[in-house]
């Protein structure tokens, strides 16, 4: 059971891991602070980690928390990254940067969306354009947005999931429920109407790390997808660019999706993509480490029960405490050898782009 309090100290011990091994590293680092207090009503914040000369030419970045609580093992991934000292350090032509929970609210509330229940990885899109219309989502509101919760419900939730799964493929219904919609602000998978606090920030960090770069290498850390402890990396794209030729190149395997601006696109208003199109002169390449915890189903039905949480619960309830906890179970493990494993993977994906010149 997970009360406020406990949350709290969970994100507060994460963030002085990875500020402390950053330091002892002898990386610079900063702190942005968040307009909204966590859990416990302390601050929350944005951390920076720097490393390498900030006028070379070639641009490292590695992110955790864009999802909030994604980030307690990416977190843990880059604080043991720093303790381990051996990245950013192998070149001169480079300049490494780590964020530290690009959706800090998200990150300590234990959330996988921000402040404004918008899931910040939909948020990347051009607002100036007409909102993105998803089809399929008016089919799973219901289920999605319940007005009441309970394991009734939740095992309802899950079996329809498994079922529509094994029906449509996973990946129509990643389309439909989890691609982004921008009709339901109370609903889950909101996009939102407006670039958030989190994207404005980072916008604003893009522009200062981009100034001068002919290559940028952006390493987004999620968990949630796929097999447990698996590392897959994912972009979108189309084989025949140099991008997706260098990432197979570095990297070997790498899962590339439907071209972000093309009508096949799985999710709407994803970072990496944003990234790429906001500096057309460099060769951008930004993909996603994703990890897999659970079966999708049992993360569906944590993220809609925290969503109904947010929306119609008490957050200082008992079933709080429970919602919390599904939430952690969904996207961090401590089984037995997942710390390992996870790292390993980072590691040889981190060293890899790190390296190659
Ligand atoms: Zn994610």
């Amino acid at each position: 059971m997970l009360d406020l309090k406990t949350m709290a100290k969970r994100y507060h011990a994460a963030r002085a891991a990875f500020l402390d091994n950053a330091e002892r590293a002898g990386w610079k680092t900063e702190s942005i602070l968040h307009p909204l207090p966590g859990p416990d009503g302390g601050p929350l914040h944005m951390d920076l980690a720097f490393c390498g000369d900030p006028e070379a030419q070639d641009l490292l970045m590695i992110s955790s928390g864009t999802h909030g609580i994604e980030g307690y093992l990416g977190s843990q991934i880059q604080s043991r990254l720093l303790e381990e000292g051996i990245v950013g350090t192998t070149r001169d032509d480079l300049h490494t940067v780590m964020v530290h929970a690009v959706n800090p609210y998200g990150f300590a509330w234990h959330r996988r969306v921000n402040e404004d229940n918008v899931d910040l990885n939909r948020n990347f899109i051009d607002f100036g354009k007409p909102l993105p219309v998803n089809e399929g989502y008016k089919d799973f509101y219901d289920i999605l947005n319940p007005q009441a919760w309970d394991e009734g419900h939740s095992a309802r939730l899950k079996q329809e999931a498994a079922e529509a799964i094994a029906r449509m493929g996973l990946a129509a219904v990643f389309q439909a429920v989890s691609g982004g919609q921008y009709a339901h602000p109370e609903g889950l998978q909101y996009g939102g109407v407006e670039p958030s606090w989190s994207r404005r920030t980072i916008e604003a960090l893009w522009a200062r790390f981009m100034a001068g770069k002919i290559r940028a290498t952006q390493i987004d850390l999620h968990t949630g997808l796929g097999e447990a402890g698996n590392g897959v990396l994912m972009t979108y794209g189309e084989g025949s660019q140099p991008r997706i030729r260098r990432a197979r190149a570095m990297w070997g395997d790498i899962l590339v999706s439907p071209p972000a601006d093309g009508p096949d696109v799985l999710a709407q208003g994803v970072l990496g993509p944003h990234l790429e199109r906001l500096f057309p002169k460099a060769e951008v390449l930004a993909v996603v480490l994703e990890y897999g915890t659970v079966a999708p189903e049992d993360v569906v039905a944590a993220i809609a029960a925290d969503n109904w949480l947010h929306r119609f619960g008490d957050l200082e309830s008992v079933q709080a405490g429970r919602i919390k906890q599904m939430m952690l179970d969904a996207f961090y493990s401590d089984a037995p050898g997942f710390a390992e494993k996870t790292y390993k993977r980072a590691w040889d994906v981190v060293s890899a782009a790190s390296n190659a010149g």
